[in-house]
């Protein structure tokens, strides 16, 4: 058994789409970054890379490659499932925490597990997601990023 952890932070700015767990989440602004800036399918990558030793999300998938440009970090995800499977690693299970002011995202919970689960190719109930608030505190708190953190078991 192997255990990692990512964690990964973006700008809220206007004119994007607001997309966490591959869902797309009616909201006036979304995350800026090179592919779809997914938070939290970012730190579900980076904490499978880390569980098996293969760097990070950076590393194999460089924000100056045009083929991620605007690309759903699902994707992305399944490609690191090719990684981790190909070095003969299961996924046990993942846990993750969403940190974010607004918009209130319980009721996409359900389907943003059913995303991470079917590119990792594992049950939805091996994939948990929460969220926090930061009551109003920093960055987060103020609505100026949204941050996302995942723990990763694999076997
Ligand atoms: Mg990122």
């Amino acid at each position: 058994m192997r255990i990692g952890m990512g964690y990964d932070v973006h700008r809220l700015v206007e004119g994007r789409k607001l997309v966490l767990g591959g869902v797309t989440i009616p909201f006036d602004k979304g995350l800026l970054g090179h592919s779809d800036a997914d938070v939290l399918v970012h730190a579900v990558c980076d904490a499978l890379l880390g569980a098996a030793g293969l760097g990070d999300i950076g590393l194999h998938f460089p924000d100056t490659d045009p083929e991620y440009k605007d690309v759903s970090s699902i994707k992305i995800l399944a490609k690191t499932y090719e990684l981790i499977s190909g070095k003969g690693f299961t996924i046990m299970n993942l846990d993750s925490t969403i940190f974010a002011y607004a918009p209130k995202l319980s009721p996409y919970r359900d389907a943003m597990q059913k995303n991470i689960a079917r590119a990792i190719e594992i049950e939805p109930d091996r994939v948990n997601v929460k969220a926090t608030t930061f009551e109003g505190l920093g960055m987060i708190g103020k609505g100026e990023g949204i941050g996302a953190m995942c723990v990763a078991l694999i076997d």
